[in-house]
C-alpha cells in the first residue's frame, strides 16, 4: 500500500507539498529513497529535517499543509505522504542510535519540554552543547502528553523521545517550574550561556460570564490533562468549536456513563467552525451533537443559557449578531469551556524579557528576545499554533543559539 502511494507521487519539480509544509519536509526526495528501498536513509533525512517527524506525521493538519496542496488532489486523491512518514519515522525512533558527539563546555538551559523544547534539546545536543531541559511537569511532551488525546497520539511515541534525549546526554529536570524558586537570572549566575524559553500557552482564556467558578464548570485544557479525575455526569456541554473543544468533547464521550450526551456549542455557523474537518466528522460519528449559531451568556449548575446568533452575508464579509430575544437553555451536568488559551507568564519573572499585550514573549523571527542570551519560540511567542510550526521555529532558533554561544565564547 505504501509503495502504491510513492509510485503515484509525481515528484514535482516545484513541489507544492513541500512549499506548504512549515518545516519544508523534502517529500519528493524521501519518496525517491523509499522507492529505491533506502528506508533508513529516508528516515534519517526526515529526522534531520524534523526531529518530531514521527509526531507530525500523525497530528499535523495535513489537509491544510502537504496533502491539501498536492497537485493530484485537484482532480483525484491527493498523495498521503504522511502515511509513509508515519511508517519510516515511527520505526526510526525505535532504532535511533545517537552519533558520538564531542561535547563543548557550553551549557544551555531549555525551559519547557513540549515540541519546541524537545526539538531544541535534540538539535543543540547534536551540535555538542550541554543541555539541561527544565520542565514544570514530571514528564516530557507538553501538549503532546497533556493535551492531545491518546487515541489520536499514542503516548508510546512521546515516550520514545525520553530515551532519545537521555541517550543524547540531555539532563532532564522534571517538576521544575521556572519563575518560582528558580528564575532566568539564577541560570545565568550558574553559568548557562543561553536560555531558551518554550513554555507554551497553558492558561485557559476566561469566558467572562457569570457562573465560571461553579463546581461543574471546567476549562478544556485543564480537563484534558487528566480526564479520569473528573466526574462529568450524564450531560456534558462543551462551549467552543475549535480543535481543543473537539478533543475535550471526544474524550468526554469516552468517559461519561452509557446513555450520556455531549453537546458542543458553536457561536458561528457550521462553515465558520475552526476545528479540522475530519475531526468534526469523527466527533459527529462518535455521537457528539454540535449546535451552531448559539452564543453562551450564562453558566448555571444545571444549564447553559444561550441566545441565538443571526448571520448575514454582506459585501464586506459575514456579520454575526446576537438576538437576545431568542433564549435557549441546554441542560448540563458539567460544562467544559474551550475558547482559547494564553501564556502563564511566570517564566519571565525577574527578567527584562519584553512581552506583548497578550502576555506572550516578544521575540523576533530568529527567537531573539529583548534580553541578552534569552531566546524563545513555539506557542509562547506565536500564541497557540501547531506542533510543526513550533518545531520549525525552534529549528531556526537552534542555529541562532549556536551562533550566539560560539561568538560569545571567543
Ligand atoms: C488540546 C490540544 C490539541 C492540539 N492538537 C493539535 C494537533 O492535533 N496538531 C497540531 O499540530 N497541534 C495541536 N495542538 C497545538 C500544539 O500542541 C501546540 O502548538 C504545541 O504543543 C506548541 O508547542 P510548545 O513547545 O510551544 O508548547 P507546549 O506543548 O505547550 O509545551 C510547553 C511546555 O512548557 C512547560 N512549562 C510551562 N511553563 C513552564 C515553566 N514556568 N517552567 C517550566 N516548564 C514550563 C509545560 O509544562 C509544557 O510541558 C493542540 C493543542 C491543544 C491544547
Amino acid at each position: 500500500m505504501l509503495h502504491g502511494i510513492s509510485s503515484r507521487c509525481l515528484k514535482c519539480k516545484v513541489p507544492q507539498c513541500r512549499k506548504h509544509c512549515p518545516v519544508s519536509t523534502p517529500i519528493s526526495d524521501v519518496m525517491r529513497l523509499f522507492e529505491e528501498g533506502k528506508e533508513r536513509e529516508a528516515a534519517e533525512m526526515l529526522f534531520a529535517n524534523n526531529p518530531l517527524s514521527a509526531v507530525c506525521s500523525i497530528v499535523c493538519p495535513h489537509e491544510r499543509n502537504c496533502c491539501g496542496h498536492c497537485v493530484l488532489g485537484k482532480k483525484s486523491e491527493p498523495i498521503k505522504f504522511f502515511r509513509i512518514e508515519q511508517y519510516l519515522s515511527g520505526k526510526f525512533l525505535t532504532e535511533y542510535e545517537p552519533p558520538v558527539i564531542e561535547k563543548k563546555n557550553i551549557r544551555v538551559a531549555v525551559v519547557g519540554a513540549g515540541p519546541a523544547g524537545i526539538t531544541m534539546s535534540i538539535l543543540l545536543s547534536l551540535k555538542g552543547f550541554r543541555v539541561t531541559l527544565m520542565e514544570a511537569r514530571d514528564k516530557i511532551g507538553g501538549v503532546l502528553r497533556y493535551g492531545i488525546p491518546e487515541f489520536r497520539l499514542p503516548r508510546e511515541i512521546v515516550d520514545r523521545y525520553e530515551s532519545i534525549l537521555t541517550r543524547l546526554g540531555v539532563q532532564f529536570k522534571p517538576n521544575t517550574f521556572i519563575g518560582s524558586s528558580i528564575t532566568l537570572t539564577d541560570m545565568f549566575i550558574d553559568g548557562y550561556k543561553a536560555v531558551f524559553i518554550a513554555a507554551g500557552t497553558a492558561k485557559p482564556n476566561k469566558l467572562g460570564l457569570l457562573g465560571e467558578t461553579l463546581g461543574n464548570v471546567y476549562y478544556a485544557i485543564d480537563y484534558l490533562k487528566s480526564p479520569e479525575a473528573y466526574r462529568l455526569g450524564q450531560k456534558v456541554v462543551v462551549v467552543g468549536a475549535g480543535n481543543v473543544a473537539l478533543d475535550a468533547a471526544r474524550i468526554a464521550i469516552r468517559h461519561i456513563p452509557q446513555g450520556g450526551t455531549v453537546t458542543m456549542i458553536n457561536c458561528l455557523s457550521e462553515e465558520g467552525m475552526t476545528g479540522n474537518k475530519h475531526e468534526v466528522a469523527d466527533a459527529v460519528q462518535e455521537g457528539i451533537r454540535i449546535v451552531h449559531l448559539l452564543q453562551t451568556v450564562k453558566l448555571e449548575e444545571t444549564i447553559v443559557k444561550c441566545v441565538a446568533v443571526t448571520v448575514q452575508k454582506t459585501e464586506t464579509g459575514t456579520v454575526y449578531e446576537e438576538d437576545f430575544t431568542r433564549v435557549t437553555e441546554i441542560p448540563a451536568d458539567s460544562i467544559i469551556l474551550a475558547i482559547g488559551q494564553g501564556p502563564q507568564g511566570a517564566v519571565t519573572t525577574d527578567s527584562d524579557v519584553s512581552k506583548t499585550q497578550r502576555g506572550l514573549v516578544q521575540a523576533d523571527e530568529n527567537g531573539h528576545t529583548s534580553s541578552k542570551g534569552v531566546f524563545a519560540a513555539g506557542d509562547i511567542v506565536t500564541g497557540p499554533k501547531t506542533v510543526v510550526e513550533a518545531v520549525a521555529f525552534a529549528k531556526k532558533v537552534a542555529d541562532e543559539i549556536e551562533k550566539y554561544c560560539l561568538e560569545e565564547k571567543t
